[in-house]
């Protein structure tokens, strides 16, 4: 059997991309993932309490995109979901991103939206270039906020300081003047009615589509005979790290669960402070499921481990180029998603970024002479 698609990963990269070409334009494609399940980082379960979690921590959907919403809901209900974050802060459960009553909770003032303008302004540090994740913080609250709610979390997060990483990092919370406590502020926001994996299934269940679990794509990218590959895992690891090893942070996860229906105040807490777990996530504020239990899960940062996230700052983007180059010029071979064009993508960028591709393949002139 001749597939046309070897899809490696079957994470959103790979699962959007299998479904395109199989339903899309009758393509036999064959996905893999090492893992024992479907999904890749999104993928959820019942635990053994029978409460739906994350395996890999947290995931929200958010998008602003109504085309990566309507793909998606051909293969899934949703859930109406606004996610929001409390911080543990001189011990006080705080709003993030930092607003009004953050700041009123925490000085015990009475400060109006306008005031409280007055008040950043006021103890902001003007920067000209808005450079690392430092400088987006500081230029906008000044630095006690900055340290209070930013610098161990991040330093925690990412094993540097915020003033070695991208402005881009930081930049993904926003500070605001209002009271509004969501901590996103997309047109879609929304879960998955039956999770996330359900959603997966149905995506992948077509007869153009074979799944093959638990199986390196090394172990079998030489005995299957396929025209093209989709490449949706660590770029730098498809070539050997022949140029060395791009960076990627890590997680372990601990899980408990609770004799009791609720357990935090919040969906998520941050912890900005020494604790070594950077936050706690109670997944039943997020999936609306009623059980006596309840299922948290810690997030202890490291540099071992699972590539979860990859690390923006200027030398990793410049070995990341010479990887891009690479792919690039790797003819019969497609790299994308989070790890395979080392871009630290929410999930729907990553599903526009495969539809993307996929609309390329299918453009192309041997496509359409067939
Ligand atoms: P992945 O999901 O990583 O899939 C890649 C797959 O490739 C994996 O399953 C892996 O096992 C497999 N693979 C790798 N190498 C091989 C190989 N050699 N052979 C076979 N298989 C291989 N996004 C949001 O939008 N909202 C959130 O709230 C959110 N929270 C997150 C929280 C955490 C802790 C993390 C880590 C990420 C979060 N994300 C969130 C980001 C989201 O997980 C990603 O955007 C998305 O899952 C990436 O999909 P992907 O297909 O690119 O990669
Ligand atoms: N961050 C922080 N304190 C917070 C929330 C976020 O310092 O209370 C920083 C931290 O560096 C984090 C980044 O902002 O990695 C982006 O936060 P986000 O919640 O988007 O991270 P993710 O959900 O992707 O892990």
């Amino acid at each position: 059997m001749m597939f046309d698609y070897l899809v490696v990963g079957a994470g959103f990269a790979g699962c959007v991309l299998a479904e395109r070409l199989a339903r899309g334009s009758g393509k036999k494609v064959l996905i893999c993932d090492v893992r024992p399940h479907v999904g890749g980082n999104a993928y959820d379960h019942h635990d053994d309490a029978g409460i739906l979690v994350h395996r890999y921590g947290p995931h929200i959907f958010h998008t602003n995109s109504k085309e990566v919403f309507e793909y998606l809901s051909r293969f899934t209900e949703w859930r109406s979901y606004q996610h929001r974050v409390r911080a543990w802060v001189d011990g006080q459960l705080l709003p993030v991103p930092i607003n009004l009553d953050t700041i009123n909770g925490l000085y015990g003032l009475h400060l109006t939206s306008l005031e409280v303008d007055a008040f950043f302004a006021a103890r902001a540090e003007p920067r000209e270039h808005l450079k690392t994740s430092e400088d987006v913080i500081v230029s906008k609250v000044g630095r006690e906020l900055y340290e209070k709610f930013f610098k161990n979390y991040t330093r925690k997060q990412w094993g540097l300081d915020p003033s070695e990483l991208d402005a881009s990092v930081t930049a993904r919370v926003p500070v605001r003047t209002n009271r509004d406590d969501r901590y996103f502020t997309d047109t879609y926001q929304a879960m998955p009615l039956h999770g996330f994996t359900r959603m997966f299934d149905r995506m992948l269940d077509h007869p153009g589509i074979k799944i093959l679990l638990k199986t390196d794509f090394r172990e079998i990218r030489d005995q299957i005979p396929h025209a093209e590959v989709i490449y949706t895992g660590p770029v730098d690891t498809y070539f050997e790290h022949r140029f060395g090893k791009l960076p990627y942070r890590s997680l372990e996860f601990k899980f408990e669960t609770k004799d009791q229906p609720v357990h935090q105040a919040a969906p998520v807490i941050n912890y900005p402070n020494e604790n070594a777990y950077t936050r706690i996530t109670e997944f039943k504020y997020l999936t609306g499921q009623l059980h006596a239990k309840t299922t948290i899960v810690y997030e202890f940062p490291g540099s071992d481990g699972d590539p979860y996230y990859p690390v923006p700052r200027p030398e990793n983007a410049a070995l990341y180029r010479r990887y891009e180059e690479l792919a690039r010029s790797t003819s019969g071979v497609h790299f994308v998603g989070r790890l395979g064009t080392y871009r630290y993508y929410n999930m729907d960028q990553v599903v526009a970024q495969a539809l993307a591709l996929y609309a390329k393949l299918a453009g192309a002139p041997q496509w359409k002479a067939a």
